[in-house]
C-alpha cells in the first residue's frame, strides 16, 4: 500500500514538473497557489496578483466545464484534483479566503479529520446574505425556497458555521444534489477511518457576476487513494432562469395558503429582493412577537429530514448523521432540510 502511494506520487511530481516546463495545459488559480501557502485563516492583503488575473483564471477554468445538461455536478480534470500532491500532509488546516471587492467568497481549503468535526450544536446562519442572496420561493422546488446558504466547506466537515468567508448562495439543487454526495462521501470516509482528506471548494465567479455558476469540489485522502475526485457542482435549479449578475430569478410561481401569507406579512422584507411569504409555524408555536424562534431541533444528516427532540423517529437516527441544533425553522430549511412528516415541527 504504502509503496503503491509512493510511486502514486512520484508519478503526480513528474507531471507536475513537466506540466511545468512545457506550459501548463491546467488552468492555474492564483488563489489556489496562494491559499495552499499562507499558513493563516485567510489571505494576506498584500496581494501579488491582479483581480483580473484571477477573473482570467476563472473564465478559463469555466471554459472547460461542459454546459448544465442533466447532471448535477460534472469530473473536470479526469477528476484530478489540481492542488499539489506533493504537499499532502496530516497537519489540520483551514483555509478560507478573504471575500473580494464586491464581498464575493473565494477558495476554502481543509485538511479534513476528525479533530475538526463539529462537536457542538451549530447555531443560526439566517442573519448572513451572500452575494446574489434572494428570499425566493417558486413551485415545483422542494421546500420551495430557490436559494440555500451553502457552506462551501460543509458544517459536518469542519464545524464552520457563521463564516461569512465559507458562506455562498447557492440552489437548493446545487446543495443538495450537487455538492451534498460529495460531502458526505468525505464525511463518512473520515469517520470511519480517521484518515484525513485535503478538500477544497471553490466557487466560480464570472467577471462581476455577485451569483457563482458553481462550485469545483476537490478532495485527496491522505493516507489511502480511496478519495480522489474534482467535480464541479453547477448552480442551477431546473425550470428556474437564473441572471448570475445578481441572482435574480424566473420561475412557475409559488401560490403558498393564505395563512402563511397574512402570518408573515409583518415582516420587514429584505431590501430590493423579491420577498414572497416564509413559511411559519402552527400558531400554537407562536411565541409573543416572534414567529419563528429558535428551539431546539434534530437534524437527520442522512435523510435531510429535521425533528423535534422528542419525535419517536430522532432515536432511530444514528449518530453519526444525527445533529442537535438550536436554530430557527426558516434557518434550517433554508440549508436544504425538510420538516418530518411525523413531528411536523
Ligand atoms: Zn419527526
Amino acid at each position: 500500500m504504502m509503496k503503491k502511494k509512493a510511486s502514486f506520487i512520484a508519478l503526480l511530481l513528474a507531471l507536475c514538473i513537466i506540466f511545468s516546463m512545457t506550459g501548463c495545459e491546467i488552468p492555474v488559480f492564483p488563489s489556489f497557489e496562494k491559499i495552499e501557502n499562507v499558513p493563516s485563516r485567510s489571505l494576506s492583503s498584500d496581494d501579488t496578483s491582479p483581480a483580473d488575473s484571477l477573473e482570467e483564471a476563472y473564465k478559463d477554468f469555466y471554459s472547460l466545464v461542459p454546459p448544465y445538461d442533466s447532471a448535477p455536478s460534472v469530473a473536470i480534470n479526469d477528476d484530478e484534483p489540481f492542488f499539489d500532491s506533493s504537499a499532502l500532509t496530516t497537519e489540520p488546516f483551514e483555509y478560507y479566503s478573504e471575500r473580494d471587492a464586491l464581498g464575493r467568497c473565494g477558495a476554502a481549503f481543509a485538511n479534513v479529520c476528525r479533530e475538526l468535526m463539529p462537536k457542538e450544536s451549530r447555531g443560526i446562519i439566517g442573519s448572513i446574505k451572500p452575494t446574489g442572496w434572494h428570499t425566493v420561493k417558486y413551485a415545483g422546488i422542494e421546500g420551495n425556497y430557490l436559494y440555500n446558504r451553502c457552506h462551501l466547506i460543509g458544517y459536518q466537515l469542519t464545524a464552520e458555521n457563521a463564516n461569512e468567508d465559507n458562506l455562498i448562495t447557492g440552489t437548493r439543487y446545487m446543495n443538495v444534489d450537487g455538492m451534498q454526495p460529495w460531502e458526505n462521501k468525505v464525511a463518512d470516509y473520515v469517520n470511519r477511518t480517521a484518515h484525513h482528506v485535503h478538500y477544497r471548494v471553490t466557487p466560480v465567479f464570472l467577471e462581476t457576476d455577485l451569483l457563482s455558476r458553481g462550485v469545483l469540489i476537490e478532495a485527496r485522502s491522505v493516507e489511502d487513494d480511496e478519495i480522489n475526485f474534482c467535480r464541479f457542482c453547477y448552480n442551477v435549479q431546473p425550470g428556474i432562469t437564473i441572471d448570475y449578475s445578481d441572482g435574480s430569478s424566473e420561475g412557475p410561481e409559488y401560490t403558498g395558503s393564505k395563512e402563511e401569507t397574512a402570518a408573515r406579512s409583518d415582516v420587514t422584507p429584505e431590501t430590493g429582493a423579491t420577498t414572497p411569504p416564509l413559511p411559519m409555524p402552527p400558531a400554537d408555536r407562536v411565541t409573543g412577537e416572534t414567529v419563528d424562534v429558535a428551539r431546539d431541533y434534530v437534524l437527520n444528516h442522512n435523510t435531510k429530514k429535521f425533528h423535534y427532540p422528542e419525535c419517536d423517529s430522532v432515536k432511530d437516527i444514528k449518530e453519526k448523521n444525527r445533529e442537535d441544533v438550536h436554530s430557527t425553522r426558516e434557518d434550517i430549511i433554508s440549508q436544504g432540510f425538510d420538516p418530518c412528516g411525523k413531528c411536523r415541527p
